[in-house]
């Protein structure tokens, strides 16, 4: 069968929040079958689980954050997409990460220094059946209309592909690749989506900061891009790399359904609000998706039982 995994042994991360600038440390560590992706707030007098689910996602404005059962007023732990996607691109089903702050570190921007993280502790087969979510019938959400129309869609498909298109009207980001589809079958999100980094506009930043966002921001941790350029003197990473991070993000957001998607993913100008409308979407029609698991390799999409080789 095609089996859940988890971490060998546990690991540890310390950075900043994008959001507080607060420093935060992580430790992320194996957790038994059917158990999840479970954060626990250990700098709390009495430390708290958040399990990952779409009821948990309690904000979707800047990042996607999650609190108990998301209650806006519960403990909390924002910026979890970068880390998910981390855990997606390489097959986890159930890992505990012990939190001291609630926001995820940002540390590079991408994903990657998760996943080199995560290959570290190393990747446990475990003895429980890998369940996915089979989408079943077309669900789409849709917002505004005209320039402002964005929308997301989820199709049938016996595998997990996600195709992105962005459309910022900006010369540094129009110069640059703004459309990509990325298939899981390849078996390359490491190399080809894992190290694109989230960005930001300089005409954005004074306004987040006034709000008390993007406190720990910089060019050490995100492509800065002004009016015209990108201002971090390395350059971009992928020549398409702003629409990578979308494809990032959109896995990570897309992962807190609890399991891997078997569906082609579509979106325009989609964003961490518009992916969790879509997942409520999908839940809300019981005939729209179900779980499924594989007794053997080969009945698994091409590529899947390979998804994230134990290391
Ligand atoms: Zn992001």
């Amino acid at each position: 069968m095609v089996k859940q995994r988890t971490l060998k042994s546990l690991t540890r991360a310390v950075g900043v929040g994008l959001h507080s600038g607060q420093k935060v440390e992580l430790t992320l560590r194996p957790a038994p079958p059917d158990t999840g992706i479970v954060f626990r707030r250990i700098d709390l007098p009495v430390p708290v689980d958040i399990p990952v689910n779409v009821a948990a996602v309690c904000d979707t404005r800047m990042a996607s954050t999650i609190s108990v059962g998301g209650d806006p007023g519960a403990p909390k732990v924002q910026t979890i997409e970068h880390l998910l996607s981390a855990c997606a691109g390489l097959g986890l089903d159930n890992v505990y990460i012990d939190i001291t702050a609630d926001e995820v570190p940002i540390l590079d921007g991408s994903a990657a220094s998760f996943v080199f993280l995560l290959q570290s502790a190393g990747i446990e087969l475990q003895n429980a059946a890998k369940k996915f979510v089979r989408v079943l019938k077309p669900v789409e959400v849709r917002e505004g209309s005209g320039p402002a129309l964005k929308w997301a869609r989820l199709e049938p498909f016996h595998g997990y592909t996600l195709t992105f298109e962005i459309d910022f009207n900006h010369p540094a980001v129009d110069s640059t690749g703004q459309h990509v589809v990325f298939d899981f079958a390849s078996g390359q999100y490491k190399r080809d989506i894992a190290r694109a980094r989230t960005f930001g506009f300089t005409k954005d930043v004074e306004l987040m900061r006034s709000r008390g966002l993007s406190l720990g921001g910089s060019m050490d941790n995100a492509i800065v891009v002004d009016d015209y350029r990108v201002l971090n003197t390395e350059g971009l990473r992928y020549d398409d790399e702003f629409v990578k991070h979308k494809i990032l993000d959109a896995i990570g957001d897309l992962y807190v359904v609890g399991h891997p998607l078997l569906a082609a993913y579509t979106a325009f100008k989609s964003g961490h609000a518009l992916n969790n409308k879509l997942l409520h979407a999908l839940l809300a029609d019981a005939s729209a998706w179900e779980i499924t698991t594989f007794e053997s390799a080969e009945q698994a999409p091409q590529g899947f039982a390979a998804l994230a080789p134990a290391w």
